[in-house]
């Protein structure tokens, strides 16, 4: 027999085994071989040392000397299954559920203590033990994260779920949101048996059960089971099942995620079999789900890509980490307001200034009504509502400044008044506090000109709402210092953001990247296509957000203003300014028509007294229609993803984007390019044909629709080369 070295072997006197995982080469326990092979040989001992004498164990316990119990797959392997490797992943995947179908019906207890993170195969393993423990500490996570990467829980987990729960709730609770649970609310939702408040406690209540049930089988084992709230094959709950489709539909808005579907089809078609046939056919659904482009975007994203970014492959090597203590906030509007609120959320203390204290306290509010609905939510305890409160010191006395290591500016966006309130305060603050403006489009070169420490000007570019968006832009600006840098990657981090960083220029990377979804939305409705067709063509990309509506949030003259002073600066500078169609429209819809937006009560959408959306202004239809006039749908969402794709492209040429990670986490969490694509720049190594495939459509698009969609020379040396968007990491 192997001796396993990934999971230790404990046997106490009493009989009773503790299984500690415990993978001696990597920080955590993952699904890898070494693992699958420990356990494979566990397994043997069990049996055999059972065989011999079937009183020798009186049950296992499973846990982890780990920080996480055992955080799931190994998605560097998962990452690399081709179609042809697939026949490979099904067959392991499914010795490893026998293996742990032969622990659970060994006929002893076996308990997992949960001691940190059981999320994905961490939760499927625990799945397969008769009782779970979860240790109370805020490290226990427990769920099935696999939808948000593409995939299904292939160990198990949908089988188990189904026959655990039922088809609805673990479709509801724990498969199709891929929710991530503490270790109580994990109890609620009757994920585990039991909590436990400390270590001791865990092992303690572990052995409790052991003791009390000598000879344990899952419920599903046990003779007379049927899955909770029925399954098809009752008319009662057939009844139900056209509505999953239907809630299928409006968790993706049509859009390309095939998880959700497979999910479906195999905890619907699982609970119709006896346990071994659902076991294979959620294995035929997991891996027709690996081998396919989606997940390995969604890995290479909201994995790979955001540890890269997070990590701070960015962040200039060798500067020394330093905690901001208190922080200035210049302007109590919305984006001041909101910035307060993270930055105290996160410990720091905030003094919130604006023109009158009137204003700055109007700024604290938006944080009293954050924290009253947190309280009443139960995410967090008043007194800690109450202390996040006092971080916060409205005023609209600049001396209060005094001794604040960071400036974070949210004034309006006028240049000359952000001169001027840096340099109110910069003698104020601390000799060498950062300094940081949250413009959204004007450029940090010119702006560091307002202070005398340009080294340590750097833009710091929030996105709305601040306290429910991840991202932050941080803008190197042409003299920003590489000390200023890190400490902004610091500060991001610290207030638990993610940091992206790009070099200075006009809308930086994601202002002016959302601008050409913007614009390619706007220009179809100037061709005459059905305006509610344009909407549809977004939502059923994956934009989180319909092309005109999002327009109409923004203004329809903000963009235009920005444009306008874009075209200037380009001229003067001897350039052309590359027209753009949706100019025409936009400038239209303003001056002929008085339609603003939102804000202005009218825009490409009508809006009722109460402010909220009344369906598409029927004006479009008369104003810009071409009677007839249609293009194919697919080409209708291509020329919306293209234009960022290839614009984002163009920055990676002029250097304004350095990484290709920042290009794809900054594309969905700051500007909502969509999930399934794994970001703008893995949406051109996806797509059908790879990149020569991506640059023959780009010239399809570009003779049909403008030369705006000539792919850029970067983008065809690299097709031609044979290489893909990669940092190299
Ligand atoms: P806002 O109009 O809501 O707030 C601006 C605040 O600045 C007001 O409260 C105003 O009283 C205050 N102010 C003006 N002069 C001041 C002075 N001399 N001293 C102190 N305070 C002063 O604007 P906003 O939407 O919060 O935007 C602020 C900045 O953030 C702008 O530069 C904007 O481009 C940028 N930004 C906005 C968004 C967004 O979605 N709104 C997103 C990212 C960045």
């Amino acid at each position: 027999m192997t001796e396993s070295t990934t999971i230790r072997w404990e046997q106490d006197d009493t009989g009773v085994v503790t299984l500690v995982l415990d993978d001696p080469n990597q920080s955590a326990n993952t699904m890898n071989q070494a693992f699958r092979d420990s356990f494979a040989a566990v397994a043997d001992r069990l049996e055999a040392e059972l065989k011999a004498d079937p009183d020798a164990i009186r049950g296992i316990i499973l846990t982890s000397a780990k920080k996480t119990f055992f955080a799931g797959g190994d998605l560097r392997d998962l990452i690399r299954v081709t179609p042809g490797t697939a026949r490979d992943l099904l067959d392991g995947g499914l010795a490893i559920k026998r293996n742990m179908r032969r622990i659970e019906t060994l006929g002893k207890p076996v308990v997992a203590a949960i001691n940190g993170a059981a999320l994905g195969g961490g939760f499927e393993l625990a799945l397969a033990c008769h009782h779970r423990v979860a240790l109370d500490a805020s490290g226990t996570k427990i769920g099935c994260p696999e939808v948000t990467l593409g995939l299904l829980p292939g160990g198990g987990g949908v089988v188990r779920t189904v026959r655990l729960l039922g088809i609805t709730d673990a479709l509801l609770k724990v498969l199709l949101q891929g929710t991530q649970y503490n270790a109580r609310r994990a109890q609620e939702n009757g994920l585990v048996h039991e909590v436990a408040a400390t270590p001791e406690e865990l092992i303690a209540k572990a052995r409790a059960f052991i003791d009390a049930n000598p000879e344990s089988a899952q419920p599903w084992d046990r003779p007379g089971y049927r899955i909770p709230g029925g399954t098809p094959s009752n008319p009662k709950f057939a009844a139900n099942l056209p509505a999953f489709p239907a809630n299928l539909r409006k968790q993706t808005a049509g859009a390309p995620y095939p998880a959700p579907r497979n999910i479906l089809a195999a905890a619907v078609e699982g609970a119709q079999v006896d346990f071994e046939t659902a076991q294979v056919i959620e294995a035929r659904y997991f891996v027709e789900l690996a081998a396919g482009q989606t997940s390995k975007n969604m890995i290479q994203a909201f994995f790979f890509d955001l540890q890269a970014v997070n990590s701070g492959a960015n962040r200039p090597q060798g500067i020394e980490p330093r905690t901001v203590r208190k922080v200035a906030v210049l302007g109590a509007g919305m984006m001041g307001a909101g910035i307060a609120y993270s930055c105290a959320r996160a410990g720091i203390e905030v003094v919130l200034k604006d023109v009158a204290l009137e204003s700055a306290v109007k700024g604290k509010g938006y944080s009293e009504k954050l924290c009253a609905k947190a309280v009443s939510r139960g995410r967090t305890s008043q007194e800690k509502a109450d202390a996040l409160l006092a971080r916060i010191t409205p005023t609209a006395d600049a001396a209060d400044l005094a001794g604040c290591d960071a400036v974070i500016e949210a004034v309006f966006e006028d240049p000359s008044l952000k001169h001027k309130v840096f340099q109110e305060i910069e003698h104020i603050v601390a000799p060498d506090a950062l300094l940081c403006s949250n413009t959204s489009t004007l450029p940090i070169t010119v702006l560091a000109e307002g202070v005398e420490r340009q080294g340590d000007f750097i833009g710091l570019h929030f996105f709305s709402p601040v306290d429910k968006m991840p991202l932050v832009e941080i803008i190197k600006g042409e003299r920003t210092g590489d000390e200023a840098l890190a400490r902004a990657f610091d500060l991001v981090r610290q207030i638990n953001k993610t940091p992206i960083v790009v070099n200075d220029s006009r809308g930086f990377f994601t202002s002016r990247v959302i601008g050409h979804f913007i614009n390619e939305g706007v220009a179809m409705v100037g061709e005459g296509i059905e305006p509610a067709s344009v909407e549809q063509a977004a939502a059923q990309a994956g934009y989180p957000a319909k092309v005109l509506s999002l327009m109409d949030e923004l203004t329809l003259t903000l963009p235009r203003k920005i444009r306008n002073e874009s075209k200037r600066a380009v001229e003067e500078a001897g350039g052309t300014w590359p027209t753009h169609p949706a100019e025409a429209v936009i400038d239209r819809m303003v001056d002929e028509f008085g339609r603003t937006g939102r804000s202005g009560g009218a825009g490409f959408y009508e809006y009722g007294e109460d402010g909220k959306r009344a369906g598409l202004w029927p004006g479009l239809r008369e104003h810009f229609t071409k009677p007839g006039h249609e293009i194919p749908f697919k080409d209708m969402q291509e020329r919306m993803l293209f234009a960022e794709a290839l614009d984002t492209v163009k920055l990676l040429e002029e250097g304004v984007l350095t990484s290709v990670a920042d290009a794809n986490i900054g594309s969905i969490f700051g500007i909502g390019f969509p999930g399934w694509t794994g970001g703008v720049l893995q949406y051109v190594n996806g797509y059908d044909g790879g990149l020569p495939g991506f640059v023959a459509r780009a010239r399809e698009l570009a003779e049909r629709y403008g030369e705006r969609f000539t792919p850029p020379a970067l983008l065809v040396a690299k097709a031609e080369r044979g290489e893909t968007f990669t940092d190299g990491r």
